[in-house]
Order: structure tokens, then sequence, then C-alpha cells
């Protein structure tokens, strides 16, 4: 699969596969293209080319110099997908019950009441039932970012998305998300992607870590591997600079 802006050419035939369940954490520098690749997982952004599935099912299939559409399949197969994002975006002005039950509502069709009760539960799995008629606005960052794994969950997601959920939080509230995240990781069999610069972390959590730079993947491999004793001297050159 493969992505450019102009001549910046971000995703260059990104060849990679995530298997079923599997917690992946993708780690590299600044501007590699990390977040793109979850953006066209998630349907936000098209590749130029390539094919993408979603557990055997088709997201993307593109010619180069062909127009991609939005087809029906995709609209299904991205329900699969669930997405958590550096900077929340919850929806400011509707509560957090709202927040989490908007979705399941409006693009599943669940009757208002089974996606209510739903809400609850897992906004008590995030620890949030005292916030359930706050708005965002009134809840700390790690608040919010607990709501918006809870909404994201509320589609009942094969797959989650986390883009760099803790980089936008103060220090201090950095642990009771990924608190939550590790609880997801160890207890459920969704698959997870991460992209991460919570390198102890994603050591602790991953089944593998890929290491991407220039729009290619460098290396990837069991974290001991990855962390320890990696084969590439940039991935060694990165991990220098972050840990
Ligand atoms: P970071 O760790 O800083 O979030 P990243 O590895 O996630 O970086 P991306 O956000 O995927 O990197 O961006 C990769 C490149 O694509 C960057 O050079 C960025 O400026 C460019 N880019 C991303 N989105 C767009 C866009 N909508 N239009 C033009 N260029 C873009």
């Amino acid at each position: 699969m493969s992505k450019a802006w102009g001549e910046n050419h971000v995703l260059r035939g990104l060849d990679f596969e995530v298997r079923a369940g599997e917690k992946v954490s993708i780690i590299g520098p600044s501007g590699s293209g990390k977040t793109t690749i979850l953006r066209i997982l998630m349907t936000l952004e098209y590749p130029d080319e390539g094919i993408v599935t979603v557990g055997g099912d088709p997201l993307w299939d593109v010619k180069r110099g062909s127009k991609p559409r939005e087809t029906k399949q995709m609209r299904e197969t991205r329900k699969k997908v669930g997405m958590v994002f550096q900077q929340f975006n919850l929806f400011p002005h509707m509560t957090v019950l709202e927040n989490v039950i908007e979705a399941p509502v409006h693009v599943l069709g669940m009757p208002k009441a089974e996606a209510k009760e739903r809400a609850v539960e897992l906004l008590e799995m995030v620890g949030l039932q005292a916030h359930i008629g706050h708005r965002p606005p009134q809840l700390s960052g790690g608040q919010q970012q607990r709501v918006a794994i809870a909404r994201a969950l509320a589609m009942r997601p094969r797959v989650m998305l986390f883009d760099e959920p803790t980089s936008a939080l103060d220090p201090e509230l950095i642990g009771e998300v990924l608190g939550v995240i590790r609880e997801l990781a160890t207890t459920t069999d969704m698959t997870m992607l991460m992209v991460t610069h919570e390198m102890r972390f994603a050591q602790e959590i991953s089944d593998r870590v890929v290491m991407f730079d220039k729009g290619v993947v460098v290396e990837k491999g069991p974290p001991e591997e990855i962390f320890t004793n990696p084969s590439h001297e940039r991935t060694r050159s990165f991990l220098r600079a972050v840990l």
C-alpha cells in the first residue's frame, strides 16, 4: 500500500499483516507515517494504491491513478474498526453518555435503551460511572480519553486502533489511560494496533513491535527482540534517542 501527499511519499509499498487477536505496537520517528496507517484503516484517508483488508474483508482496493470510492462493502468493513485519537475527539456539547451511545444508535441502529445499558457497562469498566451526565470540557484529559475508549468499544469493534493515546495528557494522567488499555490487551481477544511513544508500555503489552521509518517497516518482532537486541542501526539510533 502506498500514500503520498505531493512529493511527500509517506507510505512506500507498505506490506504488513496483523493477525486476529494480536496486540501490535508501531514505533518510529515523528512524521514517518504511523498515524497515516491508522487513518487509512479507519477510512479517514485513502491509499493511492494497494489493498487493505480487515478480517479478510476488503476495506480498500485502489489501483494507481484511479479515484478511490466509498463502497457499501467498505462501510460494512469499517464498522469492525474503532479508533482512539491523540486529542480524544469527543463531541463537546454532548454528555459522556450521549457521546458513547451516538454511534451505536445512529450507525448500527441499536435501540436507545440497549445502547444506554451497554454504555453504562463500558463507562463502569473505564471507571467513569460517576461522570455519565457530565460534558467533556468538565473532565480531565485522562477522563476524556477513557470516555473516548468507551465510545470506540461501544461499536463492538474487532480491531482497536490507538494513535498515541497518551501524548496529549499531563504526565500524572497517563497511567489511568494506560491502565485501561492494558486491561483490554490482557482480557480481550480484540486485535489491537497502537502507535505509541510509551516504549516501556509497548514492551509490556505487545505481542509484536513494528519499527517504522520513512514509509517502510524497518524491522518487526517480539518486543524483547526489538527493544533489547534490534538488528537495524536505524532502530538502535531511534531507541537511543527516546529511551
Ligand atoms: P507523529 O509521530 O508526529 O504523529 P507520524 O509518524 O504519525 O508522526 P503522520 O502523521 O502519518 O506521521 O504523517 C506523515 C507525513 O505525512 C508527515 O510528513 C505529515 O506532514 C504528512 N501528512 C499527514 N497528513 C497530511 C495531510 N492531510 N496533508 C498533507 N500532508 C500530510
